[in-house]
């Protein structure tokens, strides 16, 4: 599956942690979200350590990626529901808020972690140099 996604497609960059740009260093310093926010900072390192690209574009850049975290949010609320209504039978409504709840706050590191990647590679485009 990994191989049939080139290097150059903005696929590539989001599923391996790569720069938008050079795609040969990373964005967030671990792969894994969870590890990422118990690095400095919240895992933002500003630059990249291959081309040098200012991952914050411009000032109150990231707050676009807000949008991008809510669609990945509202994905991962309607699968919850869906997995819980194919798994149980007769379930409370209040319960099932409270697992989606729950599943949003467990999931919220990977959120934080593609919303970031996916928004940056919006706009920036792959170069070789
Ligand atoms: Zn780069």
């Amino acid at each position: 599956m990994r191989r049939l996604i080139k290097k150059g497609t903005k696929l590539y960059s989001v599923l391996n942690n790569l720069c938008p740009k050079c795609q040969s260093s990373k964005f967030w310093p671990e792969n894994n979200p969870f590890k990422n926010i118990f690095v400095k900072n919240g895992g933002d390192i500003g630059n990249c350590s291959n081309c040098q690209l200012k991952f914050e574009v411009e000032l109150g850049f990231w707050y676009g990626a807000m949008y991008v975290s809510y669609a990945i949010s509202v994905f991962i609320s309607i699968l919850s529901w869906v997995l819980i209504n194919t798994f149980t039978k007769d379930i409370s409504i209040l319960n099932e808020i409270l697992i989606i709840s729950c599943s949003l706050i467990f999931m919220s590191p990977v959120v934080y972690y593609f919303s970031r990647l996916i928004w940056i590679n919006i706009f920036i485009s792959f170069s070789e140099n």
